[in-house]
């Protein structure tokens, strides 16, 4: 018995049951959100095992890689310096790629290789524990020049959570993923999108950069790789410009992430960079208020 076939099965199995279900109570769409993302358990650090894609998948892909193959690229965009969420503001045909859930090593290391490839950037938003995990890893992705992001430290559902709880969980993600690149990571993403009001406020109030999601790959779907990039394309066609959200920890955007690039290329997108500015230092207002204080 092939026990390649039962492992994929396995995969498969687990796959559908951990990510396609929906959120029950869904903030996200309550929040406006037209993305959901798996809800899978907690990662661990040797997780996840994924199945190899079907031979007929990956020849699929090949074939359409191969009309990108080699030559210079243009599909860099401007740089967006933001110092919150209301600077994020895209023209058409531009896009911010991003990535969730990682590093994973074996995989985030081929997409920074793609980028490369392409000469383009994009934002990582690390969990907390794969970062501790997989120091090196996060590392490489801080040596690359992406922007950097937490989300948080084992990937809960924060909607589920107390407020105290949720905003411990949040600051647990950062440090992590602080302490793995030794420096600070600005950006944040929610789990699932399952964010709120109260929550958005808090994260706002510690300088913090909530990165929102317009197009979602839905890369987590056990679905080919040609698909991810056809769903991703068909949604951008409809909106003109977006967040792309996938995730570094699956095999097919690996594969998929050449074709979707120069798919992007063909139709004149350019993949904006990202860059975290650091608003005036707040101690200034702090001298000025201290000094009213002592006038009066
Ligand atoms: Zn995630």
């Amino acid at each position: 018995m092939n026990y390649r076939v039962l492992l994929a099965g396995l995969a498969v199995s687990l796959a559908l049951g951990g990510c396609a279900t929906k959120p029950a109570n869904d903030a996200s769409l309550k929040s406006g959100y037209a993305a959901e993302e798996p809800r899978h358990k907690p990662l661990k650090a040797n997780d996840p095992v994924e199945m190899e894609p079907k031979k007929w998948l990956v020849a699929d892909l090949e074939t359409r890689d191969q009309e990108d193959a080699g030559g210079p690229h243009n599909l860099a965009g401007r740089t967006l310096e933001v110092a919150s969420l209301k600077d994020i503001r895209l023209a058409d045909k531009e896009v911010i790629l991003t990535f969730d859930d990682g590093p994973a090593p074996g995989k985030t290391d081929r997409i920074l290789a793609t980028l490369d490839r392409f000469g383009v950037k994009a934002a990582f938003m690390m969990v907390g524990e794969m970062a501790q995990a997989h120091p090196a890893t996060a590392r490489e992705v801080l040596a690359h020049g992406d922007a950097i992001g937490s989300h948080t430290f084992r990937h809960p559902d924060l909607d589920k959570m107390t407020f105290d709880a949720a905003m411990a969980e949040i600051a647990r993600g950062k440090d992590a993923v602080t302490k793995a690149i030794g420096t600070d990571v600005p950006f944040f993403r929610f789990p699932y999108l399952a964010d709120s009001k109260r929550l958005r406020t808090a994260i706002a109030a510690r300088d913090m950069v909530v990165m929102d999601v317009d197009i979602d790959s839905k890369d987590y779907f056990t679905s080919t790789p040609a698909s991810v990039v056809d769903r991703t394309m068909k949604q951008l066609h409809q909106r003109g410009h977006g967040i792309v959200l996938m995730h570094d920890i699956h095999q097919r955007t690996v594969r998929m992430l050449p074709v979707l690039l120069s798919r992007l290329e063909k139709e004149g997108y350019k993949v904006v960079t990202l860059k975290y500015r650091h608003t005036p230092a707040p101690a200034t207002n702090l001298v000025a208020q201290a000094d009213t204080k002592m006038v009066r």
